[in-house]
């Protein structure tokens, strides 16, 4: 049984934002509140539906009649990329810039910036749906898929999508041929939109030569247009390959295409999850309900407003950059920020100059960001001005109270909201998340906060039964909630296996969790990574976030291994902050440390110092991978893995402590 001591978490540290805008409430109240939007039902969520514009109303707010295949807003006719791009093209806000694009920078500073207003990306939308649809006969019903760096022509591309009504799968530009044909595969995707390649670190990502390969082996894909990008030269395959500039010349400048009345529940998009945990799920996204969450949390949690300089720093490839790069902000008339290559390159300071030279005012970026940036040191921050950012937000993995500390000092000056907002690919946008933006609770650091209005979260045992306060156990949302996914793309059997029965009529999240007595939930990981020490379920988390505390001590990927007295024992893979050297007695400290910090439970095999840890392709750590290795067993499907080179390093440590 898990017991409150083993819980070593700042539950009782309340940190209040010092900017008066936000209208910070007792935690007490919030519940109060939020216990009201539930007893409204799903009819509470119709005042934010309403604020859309609909081209037809909905009948019926839920339809449950089939559960767990929950319809939102049924007979209602909407178009996403209308709500993103017509509304603010057709009113006060059509000069007003809706993308800075920032290119990657070469080594003497950054070439290449342009803005893009809303009256622009209209135009380009528009130009772009007319080719889909009128040279290659795109529609409704059917799929494609987008292969593309961050440039603007990547949202350009998923919203002109949106207005026929053709669902998109984007792929992460990262990824390889064999990932590409997977989701061209599943997605049944008729036309790829590419790049002849992309830049990344000063390198060039050959993308064309990776479609090439990738369609050796695909069996829908008819075109393949691609964008010039680089400028290097490409095969391009007679008969199937254009590039985009040669046949968009021949669309007319004023080309219009009349958005499609796509019903709420069509697809909008598949995006497949980020294999953290196994092999990716298709995820599939409905209209207005998807749209529906992320206006109520660009208000709740980012409190956009017109003057702000919104910057979400994630890849359009996750869900995060669907939800909160491309559909999210424009569908609010935001300006923000889209920029290509990576956060720390040319120098570990170049996102911290994006910041002062566009004036960023709400940031959301990433842990494993935030934990890269304490690595180089925070030298990189202070040498910039940071105080045009009003507002933050983490998400991806949990954000240690460690990390959390020191961002909120460096860049948040100690009196800016700043959160982590919890939710996934399936959940369509952020289901918990302190909310500056209507009723703000008190920060904790390195807590999710409570659930959005409207959403019922819960902490439950493996009898399905809510566990008590301050007790660990797994993450479930009770109620169906706009944003939720349509099914697994092709695999509905596997949608209902994976959310829905392991609690039945409950989502389950496979996330690990806890709830403390105000009613916040501290996310601690996935709740197959869990060891159990002598019966003590710990999450791995929760021991790399003690290993973190440490000064010397920058990111820790933590698992566990079969242990012949205590069932499992802790292994720990460490990569220390810049400028540490590697004493003799730093393990025995680290584990002395842990032991102080987190309880004598904490026991370890070994503590291994590495420079790399297997992360997936968006920055998460693969503890299945670092697992297998450690345990002997097959590593499984590894598409996701950023660098190969990795896994080798896990191995090499391995070697040396035998
Ligand atoms: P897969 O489902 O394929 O294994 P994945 O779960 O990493 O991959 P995503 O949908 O991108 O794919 O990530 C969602 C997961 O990320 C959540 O289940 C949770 O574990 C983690 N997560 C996201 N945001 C937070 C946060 N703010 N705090 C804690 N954990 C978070
Ligand atoms: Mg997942």
């Amino acid at each position: 049984m898990t017991t409150q001591e083993e819980i070593n978490l700042p539950f009782n540290e309340m940190i209040e934002p010092k900017l008066l805008r936000h209208r910070v409430v007792s935690p007490q109240l919030y519940s109060e509140i939020h216990k009201r939007s539930l007893d409204q039902g799903p009819q509470f969520w119709e005042s934010v539906a309403r604020e859309l514009d609909w081209f037809k109303p909905w009948e019926k707010t839920l339809d449950d009649s089939n559960p767990p295949f929950y319809k939102w807003f049924v007979g209602g006719e909407v178009n996403a990329s209308y709500l993103t791009v017509d509304r603010h093209a057709n009113g006060w806000r059509r000069n007003k810039v809706a993308l800075i694009w920032e290119g990657e920078p070469w080594s003497d500073g950054p070439k290449e910036v342009k803005k893009l207003t809303y009256l622009d990306l209209y135009r380009e939308v528009n130009r772009v749906a007319y080719l889909l649809k009128e040279e290659y006969g795109l529609g409704k019903g059917d799929t494609m898929g987008i292969y593309l760096p961050m440039i603007p022509e990547l949202p350009i591309f998923m919203l002109a999508a949106a207005r026929l009504g053709v669902a998109f799968t984007v792929v992460f530009s990262g990824f390889s041929a064999q990932a590409v044909a997977d989701r061209m595969n599943d997605a049944e995707a008729k036309l790829l939109v590419t790049a002849d390649g992309g830049w990344r670190r000063g390198k060039v990502v050959p993308l064309k030569d990776i479609v090439d390969k990738a369609l050796e082996s695909t069996k829908t894909i008819r075109n393949v247009l691609v964008v010039r990008r680089t400028g290097q030269e490409v095969r391009m395959e007679k008969g199937r390959d254009r590039y985009l500039h040669e046949v968009l010349s021949k669309v007319p400048q004023n080309a219009y295409v009349e958005p499609e009345r796509v019903k709420s529940e069509d697809p909008l998009y598949i995006l497949y999850t980020s294999g953290t945990t196994g092999k990716p799920k298709g995820i599939v996204h409905g209209v207005g309900g998807y749209m529906t969450l992320l206006h109520a949390t660009m208000k709740w949690a980012f409190d956009i407003r017109d003057e702000d300089v919104f910057w979400c720093t994630a890849d359009i490839g996750w869900v995060t950059g669907h939800s909160y790069i491309v559909f999210g902000p424009l569908m609010e008339g935001a300006t923000e920020v889209l920029y290509e290559g990576a956060l720390d390159y040319p120098e570990p300071d170049r996102w911290v100059s994006i910041v002062e030279r566009h004036n960023v005012s709400v940031l959301y970026t990433s842990p494993t960001a935030i934990r890269t940036f304490m690595k180089y040191g925070e030298q990189w921050i202070t040498k910039h001005d940071v105080s045009s950012v009003r507002l933050m937000h983490s998400v991806g993995e949990p954000i240690n109270p460690e990390a959390w500390r020191w961002f909120f000092k460096l860049v948040g000056k100690e009196r800016i909201p700043f959160g982590s907002t919890w939710w996934m690919t399936e959940t369509g946008g952020i289901l918990i998340t302190i909310t500056p933006g209507s009723y703000m609770v008190p920060m904790k650091p390195g807590t999710n906060g409570p659930p959005i209005l409207g959403v019922a979260a819960n902490v439950y045992n493996d009898e399905g039964k809510p566990v008590p306060e301050e007790t660990k156990g797994y993450l479930v949302i009770e109620r169906p909630w706009p944003g939720m996914p349509l099914t697994i793309h092709r695999d509905p059997e596997r949608y209902v296996k994976v959310y829905w029965s392991k609690f039945p009529g409950t989502f389950y999240v496979g996330d690990y969790a806890v709830k403390d007595k105000d009613g916040y939930f501290w996310i601690l990981g996935r709740a197959d990574e869990v060891l159990k020490i002598a019966g003590h379920r710990i999450g791995t988390y929760e021991l790399e976030s003690a290993l973190i505390q440490h000064p010397a001590v920058a990111e820790a990927a933590v698992v566990g291994v079969p242990d012949p007295v205590r069932g499992e024992v802790a292994e720990a893979f460490v990569i220390l902050r810049g400028g540490t050297s590697v004493r003799p007695e730093l393990k025995e400290e680290l584990v002395k440390f842990v032991r102080e910090n987190y309880g004598p439970i904490a026991v370890f095999r070994e503590i291994h110092f590495v420079n790399k840890l297997p992360k997936t392709r968006s920055g998460k750590i693969m503890r299945r991978v670092v697992r297998a290795v450690a345990t002997g067993s097959e590593v499984g499907d590894i598409t996701s893995l950023e660098d190969e080179a990795s896994v080798e390093e896990i191995r090499k440590a391995l070697q040396e402590f035998k």
